[in-house]
């Protein structure tokens, strides 16, 4: 069934048709900036490239960086783009992550459980 939403992200209502909770205009903006993300990682000289740099060129929140990451959004770049474990600080792929954990402290964490 379709609802009337707000987008999440513009405030614009919209039909929802399925449980994408953003419009289509600002989900064609956000498909846009994936495929440009993807390029840009694809693309670069680097070896790898810091999560923290790619959000900053693409003006992107981690959250919203996160959600697009569960959708599957990065595979293709998820073992050239690093993030900073944030409890013990290695750079690693964000293919090896969990959260914000890199898998080892996240395995660990799930054994203090
Ligand atoms: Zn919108
Ligand atoms: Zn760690």
């Amino acid at each position: 069934m379709a609802n009337v939403a707000n987008c999440k992200k513009c405030g614009a209502l919209f039909l929802q048709t399925s449980k994408r909770d953003i419009c289509d205009k600002c989900f064609e903006e956000q498909n846009r900036i994936v495929n440009e993300m993807n390029s840009y990682v694809i693309n670069a000289p680097e070896d790898t490239v810091p999560l923290d740099k790619l959000l900053e060129k693409f003006n992107m929140k981690i959250d919203e960086f996160e959600s697009l990451y569960v959708a599957g959004k990065f595979v293709k770049i998820s073992q050239k783009v690093t993030m900073k474990c944030s409890k013990c600080g290695n750079i690693v792929p964000i293919a090896n992550k969990t959260n914000l954990l890199c898998s080892s402290c996240a395995k660990k964490l799930q054994n203090e459980i």
